[in-house]
């Protein structure tokens, strides 16, 4: 049987419902989608971006984004980030920590442009009608009744604060926990080197103990930056700090009087500080009704993978339907396959934290993340670290964590007998580096 002909409503045009849509139209099925936001919130270019202005896009969502055709027409507007530039302190010269092999990157990409892109494409896409300016209220459970007389499935990609999930949970067929971090976010945007230098090819990273400002090149030649912290306190976000303290703050504690940054005269007014949320929600599915994205599995985002997932979770579904029999069927079968990935990407992501905020400036990581280059430039057909596995395959997220601390074990054991990276190529850990390799594939 195929979905051709049949009809879906989605609600919220974000990048997960938007490519959702383009994949349902490129299989003949028929998508209405219902978006609280105008057209012009995705087609024209504000003036003032508030909020999550770039995103590092990777193997998944690129993946996903070449099933519907758009990957060259994405990739022009992306920087490369090759590895992770940290700045370990205010007076100490920046470090370069690759992220894979020389070739392998993780693409820096403006929401806004991913969002125009994937809008422009539904415009032009002949089975899918737009409803914008259209939101679908929570309160209101009959909508649950009518979407269901009127459509085959319904797709809910509202994003972290679904009211389909909201729903679904009020009628019993879900639950649901959101977790508040205890830290929030402010964007804080940059003026830095040229985007084209190979110094800027990188996400920037001042790691600060309890807090990190990072920065993501932009295509426009600034730079996104963002500022983890606790929301009181030195450094932090408080809502109350006038615009010189933080200018001061992020100038004295993050990028120090040398630095090749610095921060653009943006209000901060226009800079809002949020909290960090995370979203546990079981089953994604009840009758014609799937959650995607993050109306799903909303994570932290320290491993740059929110929107991968979501992306991703397009493919897996492509795979599933091929063998369609009926959306609960479909929508079961991708749950069951599914949940365990969201929930292993939530594990990662969570601990990226201290990887990027401390991990970045502990002895023992560095050693160790320098260990891990070594074995991924001398045995590439062997080797794999977890950072790896995540960002450059598609390779499922909950294999990727459990061989990745697998790995991670292994490893720890040798830098045991052999911390000096002086001696990595001598004959004896060479030979203990293959067999470390060996076993490690034998189990
Ligand atoms: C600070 C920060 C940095 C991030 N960086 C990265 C990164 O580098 N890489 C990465 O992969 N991910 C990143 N993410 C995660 C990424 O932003 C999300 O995973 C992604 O946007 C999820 O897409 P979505 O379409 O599921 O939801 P959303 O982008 O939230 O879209 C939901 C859509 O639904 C609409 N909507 C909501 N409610 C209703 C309603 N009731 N009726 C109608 N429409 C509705 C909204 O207007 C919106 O358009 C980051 C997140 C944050 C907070």
């Amino acid at each position: 049987m195929s979905i051709a002909g049949k009809k879906f409503a989605i609600i919220g045009a974000g990048i997960v419902g938007s490519a959702l849509a383009l994949w349902l139209n490129s299989q003949g099925a028929k998508a209405s989608i219902y978006e609280r936001r105008s057209a012009h919130a995705f087609l024209k270019r504000p003036t003032i971006q508030k909020r999550n202005i770039n995103l590092a896009l990777s193997h998944r969502g690129l993946k996903s984004l070449s099933l519907l055709r758009l990957k060259d027409a994405i990739m022009p507007l992306c920087c490369p980030m090759f590895g992770r530039r940290v700045y370990p302190s205010a007076d100490e010269s920046p470090f370069f920590q690759p992220y894979g092999l020389p070739h392998q990157a993780i693409y820096s990409v403006s929401r806004f442009d991913l969002n125009q892109m994937l809008h422009n494409a539904l415009e032009k896409a002949k089975s899918i009608e737009m409803h914008y300016d259209n939101t679908l209220n929570s309160e209101d459970i009959n909508i649950v009744d009518k979407l269901e007389a009127e459509f085959d499935g319904i797709f809910w990609c509202d994003g972290i604060h679904s009211s389909g999930r909201i729903l679904l949970e009020r009628l019993g067929h879900v639950t649901s926990t959101i977790d508040r971090a205890n830290y929030g976010y402010r964007e804080v945007p940059l003026n830095g080197p040229p985007i084209k230098s190979k110094e800027a090819q990188a996400l920037h990273i001042w790691p600060r103990d309890k807090s990190m400002l990072i920065a993501l090149p932009q295509a426009d030649g600034h730079y996104a930056g963002t500022l983890f912290a606790p929301l009181n306190g030195i450094g932090g976000l408080d809502s109350t700090t006038t615009q010189k303290d933080f200018h001061h703050t992020v100038q004295s504690l993050y990028l120090g009087k040398e630095s090749s940054f610095s921060l653009t005269d943006t209000p901060l007014t226009n800079l809002p500080a949020s909290w960090l949320k995370s979203v546990t929600v079981g089953p994604w599915n009840y009758g014609k009704h799937l959650l995607l994205g993050d109306a799903a599995h909303a994570i932290l985002p320290f491993y740059g993978q929110g929107m991968n997932a979501g992306l991703e979770d397009i493919y897996v579904l492509s795979e599933i339907a091929a063998d369609y029999k009926g959306p609960d069927e479909v929508f079961s079968a991708f749950y069951g396959r599914r949940k365990i990935d969201g929930d292993a990407i939530k594990t990662l992501a969570e601990r990226n934290y201290w990887n990027m905020k401390n991990g970045t400036v502990n002895k023992e990581q560095l050693l160790y993340k320098k260990f891990e280059q070594f074995l991924l430039t001398t045995f590439p057909n062997a080797f794999k670290g977890q950072y790896q596995r995540v960002s450059f395959s598609d390779e499922p997220y909950h294999i990727a964590l459990a061989e990745g601390d697998r790995m991670y074990k292994s490893c720890e054991a040798f830098l045991k007998d052999f911390n000096n990276p002086n001696e990595w190529k001598t004959p004896t850990a060479m030979a203990a580096c293959k067999s470390l390799l060996t076993s490690f594939h034998a189990q």
